[in-house]
């Protein structure tokens, strides 16, 4: 990698400035959220080509046809997810890796699941030089009925669009447990925060509105 010299520190003030403009500003107040997106270099988490644009407000196109989500949007999950260290959490969507970067940091232990080879050696690779491989667990699959054979989790997230909420995910959930994940059509959703209340008992919580790339598999969508 080539960096000029100058970067970091440019790096740096365009990080502090998407936290105060992007995060604190439209309401993301837990303050142990904002300090994982300081800590967090998301200049990492992009492709080369796209470094100048890692702190802007919008998602940005990783390999494989696939996104980077906002910052905002990792923040706002984030925050709906109400992480505690030590918190057992499966990510649906490794992707970039961003958003199991700043779980990780906030103390959780991560099962994140993603169906590209190419995007999860890329996040393995970037968690393994951040130094927070030792909290995640990583798995090549469809990961759209969850990860059965490590459950039950504290908290599920999903970064990926789905068709409805897939059950396994619900049966996957400790009792007290949340799961956040983006549900509607192929282009646009809600996103939604389910919360398990007994066995067999979820509230369900609509904020807003969003755009992710679908979930493709078994409980998302047919791949096209
Ligand atoms: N949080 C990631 C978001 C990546 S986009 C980031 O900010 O970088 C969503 C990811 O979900 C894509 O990488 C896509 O390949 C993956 N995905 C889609 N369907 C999946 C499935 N059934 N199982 C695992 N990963 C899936």
């Amino acid at each position: 990698m080539n960096y000029q010299s100058g970067d970091s520190s440019r790096f740096e003030q365009a990080r502090e400035q998407m936290v105060v403009e992007q995060l604190q500003r439209r309401g993301i107040s837990d303050h142990s959220v904002l300090q994982a997106f300081r800590k967090v270099p998301r200049e990492k988490f992009v492709p080369v080509e796209q470094r100048d644009q890692a702190y802007a407000d919008r998602a940005l196109a990783i390999a494989d046809g696939q996104t980077i989500s906002q910052p905002y949007m990792v923040g706002l999950m984030t925050e709906l997810l109400a992480v505690d260290q030590g918190m057992k959490i499966l990510e649906i969507g490794t992707g970039s890796g961003y958003q199991t970067a700043i779980l990780a940091v906030l103390g959780a232990d991560l099962y994140t699941v993603e169906n590209s080879q190419k995007l999860a050696g890329q996040a393995k690779k970037r968690l393994t030089e951040l130094g927070l491989i030792d909290r995640v667990n990583f798995k090549l699959a469809d990961g759209s009925g969850g990860w059965s054979a490590v459950a039950p989790f504290d908290r599920i997230i999903v970064t990926a669009g789905a068709p409805q909420v897939p059950t396994p995910l619900k049966q996957q959930l400790r009792i007290g447990g949340k799961l956040v994940i983006p549900v509607g059509d192929r282009r646009s959703q809600k996103l939604m925060v389910v919360t398990k209340q007994g066995a067999n008992d979820f509230s369900q919580q609509v904020t807003i509105n969003c755009r992710f790339v679908p979930l493709i598999g078994e409980y998302g969508w047919p791949s096209e």
